[in-house]
């Protein structure tokens, strides 16, 4: 079995393997670092994450690259409002945006290339459209795309562009839906917001920065050459952008840019599109800060398939919290053995069907809903079987097996949630917003590790000083802090609850 993707280009589900029989090449659309990102953006990323685990875990090798745009219009007008330059003004965004997917558990690409450590691939890209007069200078020195030349425009968003105006232009990079336009392939510099001229590169075709479009078309091509076998982003990306990636790099290499195209849906929150006028804005931190868990944030965002819309609301993050709390205390449970010899066959039977199942649903077309259902379909099997002493020690070792599997995917079974709020709450207190946290929150992840480990030597101290009022009190305000501290014979040991 293999897997099976929609693809946008072509309207139908299909087959994807790696074009060259070895390595399969994706690009897909990554960050503008102007701010944090939010769970929109990051249900987009989670997705692609979850197509690169699955088709490794197919045995796929995967090269995936993902662009960061570090220039564009707000990250120079953002960068000017804090007077900073781009670069250490972006700097901090990008870092926040990897510890975000780390806290998600989103897998690395193999290639992050920079906006601005590519610009002479981007200026080299122009050339060669200009050379052919696809690509044109205007008066105030900056370069645009002659849609006019490529026939196919709209062959992507299937929006038929009749009557293409030849030289239309338009010079922002998110435009209206429906217009055919001319777009800026390079911006010649102006005078930036506070009045002194834009961040800009010296350049063979003059000073200047590059639009958001060639910046995928130069970097996807450099990494991955002149076609590969996918390319993905959110459904907004589509078009225009998509559009043009795909009309800039066809027109320059005469080849097909990508064969399969991937377009996550949008995320709602509470029925309504996500904005911070309407109050339903979310970043992940704010969640975070909130109490809710990095893991459940991730199972939710993950357990609607990608071709539907998510509508994100706080009681199915609750639901997401519970899901994911069944599944490790289950784990725990297989882990921790004492079942009988041997195997019940009925019982391996069921397990053999669930992996079939969680196969086959991502197979097709990435349904992690589906493939989510067959392992809670296996957990409330095993939970009974358990329960009557039908299931046996091999059957825990099987069980087990699959949920690796699952986990290889799904990434939530290690419970890395209360370091990550941890760091969370750390960097809201250095932000100076630490009282945007929940204080109930902060009160029981106040603690450090090294804090809680003085605490408790200082306890074990007042014991031998026969000071048990001292040694109690230590263990009850540790406990209300939600650590438990465990007296054993081999010594004492701590955990959060
Ligand atoms: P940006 O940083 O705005 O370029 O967006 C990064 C990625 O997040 C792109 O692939 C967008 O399509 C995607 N994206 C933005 N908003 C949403 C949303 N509400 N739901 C899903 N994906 C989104
Ligand atoms: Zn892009």
């Amino acid at each position: 079995m293999a897997i099976e993707l929609f693809n946008t280009l072509s309207g139908r589900v299909e087959p994807l393997a790696p074009s060259d029989g070895a390595v399969l090449r994706m690009y897909a659309c990554g960050p503008t670092i102007y701010d944090y990102g939010h769970i929109g953006n990051f249900r987009t990323f989670i997705h692609v994450d979850v197509l690169r685990r699955f088709l490794r875990q197919s045995g796929i090798t995967v090269r995936h690259v993902m662009n960061i745009t570090d220039v564009d219009d707000k990250i120079i007008r953002n960068a000017a409002i804090a007077g900073k330059p781009i670069g250490e003004y972006t700097a901090r965004f990008e870092k926040a945006f990897f510890e975000d997917m780390a806290a998600l558990g989103v897998e690395t690409p193999e290639v992050l290339p920079r906006a601005t450590e590519n610009i002479p691939e981007m200026v080299a890209l122009i050339e060669r459209l200009g050379a052919r007069d696809i690509a044109y200078q205007v008066e105030d020195g900056s370069w645009y795309f002659r849609i006019a030349r490529f026939p196919e425009y709209g062959k992507l968003s299937k929006k038929d562009f009749d009557g293409i105006e030849d030289g239309a232009r338009v010079e922002v990079d998110e435009y209206e839906k429906d217009a055919a336009r001319d777009f800026a392939l390079w911006k010649a510099v102006k005078n930036g917001p506070d009045g002194t001229p834009e961040t800009s590169w010296d350049t063979e075709i003059g000073r200047g920065r590059p639009g958001w479009h060639i910046e995928c078309s130069a970097m996807a091509t450099k990494y991955l050459g002149d076609d590969f076998d996918l390319h993905a982003g959110g459904e907004d990306l589509m078009f225009p952008h998509h559009e043009n990636e795909i009309a800039q790099s066809e027109s320059a290499s005469g080849k097909t840019f990508a064969r399969h195209w991937m377009h996550v849906r949008f995320l709602l929150v509470e029925g309504k599109k996500m904005s911070k006028s309407e109050g339903n804005f979310y970043t992940l931190r704010d969640l975070l800060l909130k109490g809710h868990r990095a893991s459940a944030i991730r199972f939710l965002l993950m357990s609607v398939p990608y071709r539907h819309q998510l509508n994100f609301t706080f009681d199915g993050l609750l639901e997401s919290t519970n899901a994911v709390d069944r599944l490790r205390t289950f784990t725990q449970r297989m882990r921790q053995g004492g079942f009988g010899e041997g195997l019940n066959a009925e019982l391996e039977a069921v397990t053999a069907q669930a992996l079939a199942k969680y196969d086959a649903a991502l197979n097709n077309d990435l349904n992690t809903a589906e493939a989510r259902a067959a392992i809670f379909d296996l957990v409330r099997a095993a939970n009974s079987a358990a329960d009557t002493g039908s299931l046996k020690a091999e059957n825990a070792t099987q069980i087990l097996r699959v949920l690796e599997r699952f986990d290889g995917v799904f990434a939530v079974l290690e419970d890395r949630d209360a370091e990550i709020t941890r760091a969370a709450l750390e960097w809201a207190e250095g932000e100076g917003r630490i009282d945007e946290a929940d204080p109930e929150l902060v009160e029981r992840l106040s603690l450090t590790d090294a804090a809680i480990d003085a605490l408790v030597a200082e306890r074990t101290n007042a014991k031998k000083t026969r000071n048990f009022a001292r040694a109690d009190a230590i263990r009850n305000d540790l406990l209300a802090k939600g650590i438990v501290i465990e007296d054993s014979k081999d010594g004492v040991r701590w955990k959060r609850k």
